[in-house]
């Protein structure tokens, strides 16, 4: 089964995608994380990408394009993937068709604006893994530490408020588009997010029939 996870930052698509990649053994691909980690080794497209990924814009088409297709042509990919964070334009969404990719299902976690301020401030992520997590609603075991490498959990940079503020700005403006472009495919499903993270992975897991 091959799935797209859609929704503004914040919304929850990272950690359905994880709940969704463990029920039906397949992996799950970030294009966040894999930016996030370039950017902490320096390599060339690491650091380009940082001043967008800081300033909460998007990183440009070509450069994500490239990683994708280079992540989704590896071996554990032959038996389906998730993909968390790609496409965010509707350039990535074409660039993927003419892959000849084929998506089965769009998962749309629709979460008020709101909702996502106030959520996105409780946000931790693991300074090693990459693992997410939240202060409230999906907390590590020990306050700091991540439960999967023992790594330490940070606040992200493009979490804080008047990043988020542009990242949802360019969420509406730039990757909203994508949902009529997959419900005009017939593929899009969407997800009311709830305030208990298992009460939407059930939604979830229903969605994609797991
Ligand atoms: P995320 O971890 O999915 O919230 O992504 C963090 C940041 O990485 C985004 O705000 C963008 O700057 C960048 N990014 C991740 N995926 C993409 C993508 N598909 N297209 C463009 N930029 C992306």
């Amino acid at each position: 089964m091959n799935l797209i996870f859609l929704g503004a930052p914040g919304a929850g698509k990272g950690t359905q995608a994880e709940v969704v990649s463990e029920a039906l053994n397949i992996p799950q691909i970030s294009t966040g994380n894999i930016l996030r980690e370039a950017a902490k080794n320096g390599t060339e497209y690491g650091l380009k990408a940082k001043a967008a990924m800081d300033a909460g814009a998007l990183v440009s088409d070509e450069i994500v394009i490239g990683i994708l297709k280079e992540r989704i042509a590896q071996d554990d990919c032959q038996n389906g993937f998730i993909l968390d964070g790609f496409p965010r334009t509707v350039p990535q969404a074409e660039a993927l068709d003419a892959m000849n990719i084929r998506i089965d299902k769009v998962i749309e976690i629709n979460v008020a604006d709101e909702t996502i301020k106030q959520r996105v401030s409780g946000r931790r992520v693991c300074q090693g893994c990459g693992a997410s997590y939240h202060v409230d609603y999906k907390p590590s075991k020990t306050e700091g530490i991540c439960d999967k490498c023992g790594d330490k959990t940070v606040i992200r940079k493009d979490d804080q408020p008047e990043v988020v503020l542009e990242r949802l700005a360019t969420y509406h403006e730039k990757t909203a588009p994508l949902k009529d472009y997959y419900e005009k495919q017939g593929k899009l499903v969407t997800v009311e997010g709830q305030e208990e993270v298992a009460d939407t992975s059930k939604l979830t897991l229903a969605a994609v029939g797991a």
